[in-house]
């Protein structure tokens, strides 16, 4: 119940303009509250987050930031900046994968133009080796995110995967047919505030199907991500591939930047293949309110650090 009004308030809060100018002005100084879920405001300091995360022995995911763009114009942006990444990345020398959103690349304004944006995307990825993630939106997105996953892999492009949230009951079926695909999956809770009817609504129903669904993913065997901080579903995933003798280079966890650092490096130690989400870009309130939203006990840390700067 909390988690609900929690959530929902952050949903709103995400919305505020003068609550976004506030953060801007604190949030990514040097020291500043942002800074531990988020990179950096560009892709140098990405890089930097990236090679600190391989060195300790994990893999990384850059996403640049951005969702719910409302031009066109705006689209091709995110589309070229995506590019630039590419060739950055190519140039550093780290982990070819990346994460992106639909909305991002203009899915509001005009699906066509959003599928060419994500093509131009994929292409330059391929040809250089890139695994492309499409992150999961909110629910009146997933469907056609799902569609234009299917389109791409008609198109034969096969270095594309997709995120499926546990909150959504649809989600089982949306996992056998990835499966028969052998399209990747990345599992996730699902960040979002969904209406009843949509989604399941208590912690844990969401947990049950997290579960479930994951059980599905591992023996589907096309190399699952496991994304959570859940120490529940971490075990209950290891416990499931012990009993089925599935091996832990055949599936990895993944969590966000700055999230369970603890945790991360445990698994890291034991073995299991650890990947890091690492945000960067200058729009990252949207997705910065929606860790706080996951845990409002992080707000001590931004109070904290908000009064340090006065
Ligand atoms: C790699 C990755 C990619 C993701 N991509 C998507 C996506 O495409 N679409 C989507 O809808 N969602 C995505 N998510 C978010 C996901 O849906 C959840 O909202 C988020 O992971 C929190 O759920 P949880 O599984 O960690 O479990 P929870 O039950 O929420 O949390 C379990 C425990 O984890 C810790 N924890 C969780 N969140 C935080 C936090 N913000 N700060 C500090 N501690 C925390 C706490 O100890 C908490 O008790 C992604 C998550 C990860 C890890």
């Amino acid at each position: 119940m909390i988690d609900r009004v929690s959530r929902g308030l952050f949903d709103v809060l995400a919305g505020s303009q003068p609550l976004k100018r506030l953060a801007s002005r604190y949030g990514m100084k040097t020291g500043g509250f942002a800074r531990r879920f988020i990179a950096g405001e560009n892709v140098d300091e990405a890089i930097a987050a990236a090679r600190a995360i391989e060195a300790t022995g994990m893999t990384q995911t850059l996403d640049y930031l951005g969702e719910s763009i409302a031009t066109m114009a705006e689209a091709d942006q995110a589309t070229r900046a995506y590019l630039g990444v590419v060739d950055r990345i190519t140039q550093a020398g780290i982990g070819r994968n990346l994460s992106l959103k639909l909305t991002q690349l203009g899915l509001t304004i005009d699906r066509a133009t959003c599928v060419d944006n994500l093509r131009r995307i994929l292409d330059a990825a391929a040809s250089r080796d890139f695994f492309v993630r499409v992150d999961m939106e909110n629910s009146p997105y997933t469907q056609v995110t799902l569609d234009v996953l299917e389109i791409m892999w008609q198109q034969g492009y096969r270095n594309v995967g997709i995120v499926l949230q546990s909150s959504l009951p649809r989600s089982v079926k949306d996992a056998q047919r990835m499966n028969e695909l052998g399209a990747r999956v990345r599992l996730v809770k699902g960040a979002y505030k969904e209406p009843r009817g949509v989604a399941y609504q208590t912690k844990a129903d969401v947990d049950a199907a997290f579960v479930e669904l994951m059980k599905v993913l591992l023996t589907g065997n096309v190399y699952p991500a496991i994304a959570t901080h859940d120490p529940a579903m971490i075990a209950a995933t290891r416990q499931f591939a012990t009993e089925r003798g599935i091996s832990p280079d055949r599936y990895e966890v993944q969590m966000l930047y700055g999230v369970r650092r603890d945790m991360q490096a445990a698994l890291t130690a034991e073995g299991i293949g650890v990947r890091i989400y690492v945000p960067f870009g200058r729009e990252w309130f949207p997705y910065f309110m929606r860790r706080l939203g996951e845990r409002p006990a992080n707000i001590g840390f931004v109070v904290k650090s908000l009064v340090q700067e006065r």
